[in-house]
């Protein structure tokens, strides 16, 4: 029997990205359409088992809100790993998400893992990208009218892509609603977390 790697791992990103439904989804393969903020931090534990070991993460969940900032430091401060969370129809929390991973950079850990996440893609009314797409007229496409309700991408796949690629950090599109991406997020992450 293997004994289980504790990692601590840190979750930041605006308030409502969908930091607490990225950590229920891994966690309990769980959604809910209504969570309550998260007053604080939250906390919880998740074990993930690569091929050669096991990973027992152990999650801080942070309040998103600018009151609870000041907090962040005691949370991220022995993280070996960070998730940064942002919101793809919503572009401040792509500038806030860039703001963390700043602060992480010169504050935290200079070894730490940081994977940055642009979550709630199920919002998108995008098809799947296929051979030719690219070739599409953009004005026609972007005239055409969409059904109500759909959000609208605000953050460039590729933008976000290349920011993360510039600093070092591993990237990742989610959805914590179907589930899309999730596991990914958290394996990547501990494949990256060196054993010593
Ligand atoms: P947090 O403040 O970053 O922890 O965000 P929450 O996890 O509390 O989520 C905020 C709101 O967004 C809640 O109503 C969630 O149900 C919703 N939400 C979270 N993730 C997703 C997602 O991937 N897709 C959709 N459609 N909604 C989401
Ligand atoms: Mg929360």
């Amino acid at each position: 029997p293997q004994k289980p790697f504790q990692t601590k791992l840190v979750l930041l990103g605006e308030a409502a990205v969908g930091k607490s439904s990225v950590v229920l989804r891994f966690v309990q393969n769980d959604f809910q359409e209504n969570k309550e903020p998260t007053i604080g931090a939250a906390f919880l534990t998740q074990k993930c088992r690569l091929e050669d070991r096991l990973i027992k993460f152990e999650i801080w969940d942070t309040a998103g809100q600018e009151r609870f900032h000041s907090l962040a430091p005691m949370y991220y401060r022995n993280a070996q790993a960070s998730a940064v969370i942002y919101d793809v129809t919503k572009a401040s929390s792509f500038e806030k998400a860039k703001s963390w991973v700043k602060e992480l950079q010169r504050q935290a850990n200079p070894n730490i893992v940081i994977a940055l996440v642009g979550n709630k893609i199920d919002l998108l009314n995008e098809t799947t990208a296929e051979a030719g797409e690219e070739e599409e007229d953009e004005t026609a496409t972007a005239n055409e009218s969409t059904p109500s309700g759909d959000s609208a991408r605000a953050v460039p796949k590729d933008e976000a892509e290349a920011y993360a690629k510039e600093g070092g950090l591993l990237f990742f599109e989610t959805s914590a609603k179907t589930g899309e991406g999730v596991v990914e997020v958290f394996t990547e992450i501990a494949k990256k977390i060196p054993i010593d």
